[in-house]
């Protein structure tokens, strides 16, 4: 028996695909029509989405759309509520109320499906020191099943884009921060996920690591990828996020573009001052 809100799952899912399908074949629309159609699809979405630990509401009745293909900031003060919202992404806690969809699955009722087309990037990294780079990364393909064929291949190629392939045999304790943070970015991009979650992605790059990770950043959202970041960079987000929103005790206290978010402060300038503003002069690396 169907159920209203069984079907609604379906064609949510069903939809979705199809559009993508529709509008990413370039003989259907060209070029300039993919890029277009592309940013009304929604990618991810949270209706209502609230946690509370032992009576503290860490997220409180977030709900927003994020286009695919968008480079998405989530922003806020120490506190707001962000990791906790990022945990619940990928399935390391249950909301108290609310949920998520993420290509029009929802996350509590298809969990497993919905973290084959994540790439999870936490801010502070496991990673299993003894194994060389190749040999991580052939872990990380082996959780997600992906098959033997062209795998050597897809690790070569994530080595190149990330500047280790001469580091792809050497164990990781060897490793600098830097290259430890790259290596961490590739694994979650080995099974080319539809949505890439990151929490602080800049975390001990060095300039040229941060330009190399901006890029490539830029370049998945290009192709159709959909990138949730938080970070505390505002100057980051400014450069990369075609789509922000500012959480200030677990709620959403604006969201939008660069220039909705002046209008919505009221003041012109850059992130940072609209920041300042909007969360009442408190810089999100600030302690509480
Ligand atoms: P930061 O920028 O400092 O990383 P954040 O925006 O990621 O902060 P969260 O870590 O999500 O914020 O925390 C949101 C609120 O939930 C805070 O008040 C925090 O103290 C509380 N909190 C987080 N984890 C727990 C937990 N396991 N138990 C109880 N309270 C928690």
């Amino acid at each position: 028996m169907f159920s209203a809100c069984y079907i609604g799952e379906i064609s949510r899912f069903a939809r979705n695909d199809m559009l993508l399908s529709l509008f990413t074949r370039p003989s259907t629309l060209g070029t300039l029509g993919t890029l277009n159609f592309r940013h009304f699809l929604k990618m991810i979405t949270f209706e209502n989405l609230t946690k509370i630990y032992r009576g503290i509401k860490a997220v409180d009745s977030l709900s927003l759309n994020v286009p695919q293909g968008t480079i998405f900031g989530f922003i806020g003060p120490n506190g707001a509520g962000k990791t906790t919202t990022i945990k619940m992404m990928v399935g390391v806690l249950q909301p108290t109320r609310g949920k998520i969809y993420i290509n029009g699955l929802d996350i509590a009722r298809e969990p497993s499906k919905v973290k084959r087309i994540i790439g999870f990037i936490p801010d502070r990294p496991f990673l299993y020191e003894k194994l060389s780079g190749i040999e991580f990364l052939r872990f990380m393909a082996g959780l997600y099943r992906m098959k033997e064929n062209r795998l050597d291949e897809r690790i070569a190629d994530l080595l190149s884009l990330f500047e280790l392939s001469d580091w792809g045999d050497e164990l990781i304790e060897s490793y600098s921060h830097g290259m430890k943070q790259r290596l961490i970015i590739a694994s979650a991009m080995i099974h080319e996920p539809k949505v890439i979650i990151v929490d602080e992605p800049m975390v001990g790059l060095d300039p040229k690591g941060a330009k190399l990770v901006k890029e490539v950043f830029k370049e998945w959202a290009n192709d159709g990828a959909t990138v949730f970041m938080s970070t505390h960079t505002l100057a980051l987000a400014q450069e990369i996020c075609q789509k922000i929103a500012i959480v200030d005790k677990g709620r959403i206290v604006a969201s939008g573009t660069s220039e909705d978010l002046k209008k919505q402060a009221g003041v012109e300038g850059n992130l940072e001052s609209i920041f300042l503003k909007i969360t009442g002069g408190q810089y999100p690396g600030e302690n509480v």
